[in-house]
């Protein structure tokens, strides 16, 4: 009796109209609410789509997707640095997908090869140095900064942030353990103080003449040129003659149990669009990977570069070997 009337009443909701329930995608989100909001909010009021996100570092929100499993609520994650990105990958959280909208739109060194990931910025890690102590003719290479005539005048971010371990595992990439250790031990003996714990101090530490040269993300030079006008400090593209300047990406990636998955590709496919890649980069300062994007003036106005063409994945394939490396060669 109490069965027929259950029955009956899921019928009756079964059968109700449904009221309009919007689209939705749920994003986990390592990069700052002020460079994804606009976005958003542009996207849904062209679409309709609602999209609910959380931000956080990388490290939690990846414990949280592996935590959640099946039941996570997140459509996509979007996170920074191809280390973190080839990491997500690897532990299984993201979904492969295939479409034509962002293998057009993202250059293939700058995604997965297997779809799981696709960069929606680019950086570059290059070399800055002050305008008043080097000449650019005296700069040349990451490899050159381990040469004794830098001996006390390079200042470095720790080995800890997963920047470096791109770089680091790039330089492997290219040159085999042995000659990338080297290297590495040539930088750690030209330090002029400790590792800094993120690229602007590093930077700042060139400016008061504690050391002459460092390496850091475009964007953060960026911003301390947009603090100070009159800035004693300019960037160099090393490594011209070979191998190019080290690029890493912000990317996204559609969740592996997305419960929008079709809403998360279509939003993700978005972003990498003429239409929203201005703005993706240029909030940050960054380059758009989208090749059909110019970056705004005052990126552009750093001069352009040959950039390596090792896809970004590498970065994250040599990471382990790379931290490995850096604790080695006394790399703190
Ligand atoms: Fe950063």
């Amino acid at each position: 009796m109490k069965r027929y009337l259950l029955s009956g009443l899921l019928f009756a909701v079964l059968l109700a109209p449904l009221p309009a329930v919007a689209e939705e995608v749920v994003v986990y989100s390592a990069r700052n609410e002020h460079l994804i909001k606009p976005l958003f909010d542009r996207y849904t009021s062209e679409t309709g789509v609602e999209i609910r996100y959380i931000t956080d570092q990388e490290g939690p929100l990846l414990q949280r997707l592996k935590a959640e499993g099946q039941r996570t609520p997140a459509d996509m994650l979007i996170t920074v640095d191809a280390g973190n990105l080839w990491h997500a990958a690897e532990t299984g959280v993201l979904a492969e997908i295939r479409s034509a909208v962002l293998e057009a739109n993202v250059p293939a060194n700058l995604r997965d090869p297997q779809g799981r990931w696709f960069g929606l910025s680019e950086r570059a890690r290059t070399i800055v140095y002050s305008t008043e102590r080097v000449k650019p003719a005296d700069l040349s290479s990451y490899e050159d900064l381990a040469d004794r005539k830098w001996k006390g005048r390079l200042c470095l971010r720790t080995s800890k942030k997963v920047y470096n371990q791109s770089l680091v595992a790039t330089l492997i990439a290219r040159h085999g353990e042995d000659k990338a250790e080297q290297i590495v031990r040539g930088w750690v003996d030209n330090l002029a103080a400790a590792p800094f714990s993120n690229d602007t101090k590093a930077m700042q530490a060139v400016a008061a003449g504690q050391c002459d040269v460092t390496v850091v993300n475009t964007y953060y030079f960026g911003r301390l040129q947009k603090d100070t006008p009159d800035l004693k400090l300019a960037i160099f593209w090393p490594n011209q003659d070979s191998s190019g300047v080290h690029i890493n990406v912000s990317g996204a990636g559609v969740t592996r149990y997305a419960k929008h998955p079709e809403a998360a590709q279509k939003l993700l496919e978005w972003l990498s669009s003429e239409e929203a890649q201005g703005d993706f980069a240029g909030l940050n300062m960054e380059y758009p990977v989208n090749p059909k994007v110019a970056p705004d003036a005052m990126v552009a106005a750093w001069g352009s570069f040959k950039a390596d063409e090792l896809n970004v994945n590498e970065a994250g394939r040599l990471q382990t070997a790379a931290i490995r490396l850096m604790d080695r060669a006394g790399y703190r």
